[in-house]
């Protein structure tokens, strides 16, 4: 890319310099270069000609699928915003969504169609199905190619919002995040593209997407796919097993999954035989991972492992462990989020005080680069107060630099408990009781306590057929932890509550706890 690219530029881009490589492969089918760059183009005029200008918002709601990205990179040509919903949510909070949104197209998946007619808003001029259509709808392929062929005029600029993505809702509401193109691709994908091995990206690259479009971990990861002119196979939803497949038969090079689904990977039969000779590096982030589910997937899958630290406010990625720290061993490094990407800036401040902190003084983690988000779509007071003057961006998660600027994150502010004078970071509590052989999730929160103001608690899922035994898993987490962190007492549950990206909402197993009393501190 010469100029700075927008999202639009990278089908047109990969279609002059490799026009019949294959850009997507979903279920059987190819996508070359040159049929995206012209589908985009189509999906552009479409909207120009139904009079979407810059600046106006679409949304998709469905799971993944190869349209997806013809409406993407079409929308970015045509300079409309796309807000791509996360299917997982509740048909309530989606109405919400797309109220809030203000969009005037609805482009849905098979499957979402009846709940789009039942979040229809007065906004809302059409509603399009995705794939082979829908009684009553147009599909999105007549849609497409009934577009004029007139070209539309090249008036895109970098700064414009490329797309409207919602924060995960695991500390509360949604948050509508306007992402710029000069935002996603010159922050997060061209820095990605620099050069660090786990980065570079070669010819015949196979980049795996299956986690959730409307989540940055899902199009954020594909984004920097394409724009690396790798090959995308696209998952309709994330299964294991057929992710498994994917890698051992499909392919696939690269990936990036959150640590439930490497977990989920981890539990399969037949996942130590499988052939993992052609994946070059696993990508994981989003949430804490606990250290003995990252041993064992450096040890199984035996490729490169990177951490990924960030938010939906920064495009994803801010913060990498490189491969060469994931020492199996299990040394200091590997709990960390690691380095700061080129061009990222992380500081740690005091949180009301707002002053930077010495090494190794936990404090909130502030960033800036160009990845900083736009702003929050309707919320100018909740911007003002996360991003300052200076461009700083406050991330709400505690954390601490060591002297060598590789970045600890602890946990969330809001999910931190405050016992006594201590302070303890859930994470690592989790952490260490993770490892326990009738473990299968854990999660710790802060209940009240009238004297302490809160102790620290564990709800844990036992692995199938394990016997509740509380005594060992908090003699299990005293061989680990300091005293005061072991939790006081253990809740065992069927399941944990998550957001649909695969985050654990503390919130959700501390409220109960917490009716009708105010939890001090956060
Ligand atoms: P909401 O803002 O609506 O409460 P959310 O913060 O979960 O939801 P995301 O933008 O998807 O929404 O997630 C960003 C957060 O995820 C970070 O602020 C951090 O708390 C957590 N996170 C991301 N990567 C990591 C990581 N590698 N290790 C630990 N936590 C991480
Ligand atoms: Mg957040």
């Amino acid at each position: 890319f010469e100029a700075m690219p927008r999202l639009g530029d990278i089908p047109a881009y990969h279609a002059k310099h490799r026009p019949h490589a294959i850009a997507t492969r979903f279920e059987g089918r190819d996508t070359d270069w040159s049929t995206l760059d012209r589908r985009s183009d189509q999906v552009a005029r479409a909207l120009r000609a139904v009079g979407c200008r810059v600046g106006d918002r679409i949304a998709y709601l469905g799971k993944g699928s190869d349209e997806f990205f013809e409406l993407l990179f079409g929308a970015g040509r045509a300079g409309v915003v796309m807000v791509p919903i996360q299917w997982r949510l509740a048909t309530a909070e989606i109405c919400t969504i797309l109220a809030n949104a203000q969009v005037s197209l609805l482009f849905a998946g098979p499957d979402q169609i009846g709940r789009a007619a039942e979040c229809g808003n007065d906004l809302i001029r059409e509603t399009i199905a995705m794939e082979s259509g829908a009684e009553g709808f147009r599909s999105f392929a007549a849609w497409r190619d009934a577009a004029p062929v007139d070209p539309i005029p090249d008036d895109v600029d970098a700064d414009d919002v490329a797309l409207q993505l919602y924060t995960s809702g695991t500390t509360g509401e949604p948050k509508g995040v306007m992402l710029s193109h000069r935002n996603l691709l010159r922050g997060r994908t061209d820095s990605m593209a620099q050069a660090m091995p786990w980065n570079e990206w070669l010819e015949g690259d196979v980049n795996l997407v299956a986690l959730p479009l409307g989540h940055i971990g899902g199009v954020g990861w594909a984004i920097v796919g394409y724009f690396n002119g790798a090959t995308s196979i696209v998952h309709r939803e994330f299964v294991p097993a057929a992710v498994l497949e994917a890698i051992a038969q499909g392919g696939v090079t690269k990936m990036f999954v959150v640590p439930t689904a490497l977990q989920m990977l981890l539990m399969l039969p037949g996942v130590r035989e499988a052939d993992f000779s052609r994946l070059r590096y696993i990508l994981y982030g989003a949430s804490p991972i606990a250290l003995d589910l990252l041993r064992e997937a450096t040890e199984v899958f035996g490729c490169g492992f990177a951490q990924q630290y960030g938010m939906t406010e920064t495009c994803g990625t801010i913060v990498y462990l490189p491969p060469e720290d994931h020492d199996p061993a299990g040394n200091e490094r590997m709990r960390s989020a690691g380095l700061p990407m080129p061009g990222v800036e992380i500081r740690v401040v005091h949180p009301t005080e707002r002053t930077p902190l010495a090494v190794r003084e936990v404090g909130e983690v502030e960033t800036r680069s160009v990845a900083n988000m736009v702003g929050y779509w309707n919320l100018p007071e909740t911007t003002a107060d996360t991003v300052d003057g200076q461009g700083w961006l406050r991330t709400g998660d505690a954390g601490y630099l060591d002297e060598h600027g590789y970045l600890y994150i602890c946990d969330r502010f809001k999910d931190m408990i405050c016992s006594g004078a201590e302070n303890i970071y859930p994470a690592e509590v989790e952490s260490a009781i993770f490892g326990h052989p009738i473990v299968q999730e854990v999660a710790v929160i802060g209940v009240p306590h009238d004297k302490w103001g809160e102790e620290v608690k564990a709800v844990v899922v036992l692995k199938p057929g394990a016997e509740p035994d509380d005594a060992s898993i908090l003699a299990y987490a005293r061989e680990r932890i300091g005293g005061f962190k072991v939790p006081k007492s253990v809740d065992f549950v069927v399941a944990l509550p998550r957001t649909p990206s695969g985050k654990v909402m503390r919130r959700a197993l501390r409220d109960p706890y917490w009716a009708g009393r105010e939890r001090g501190v956060n």
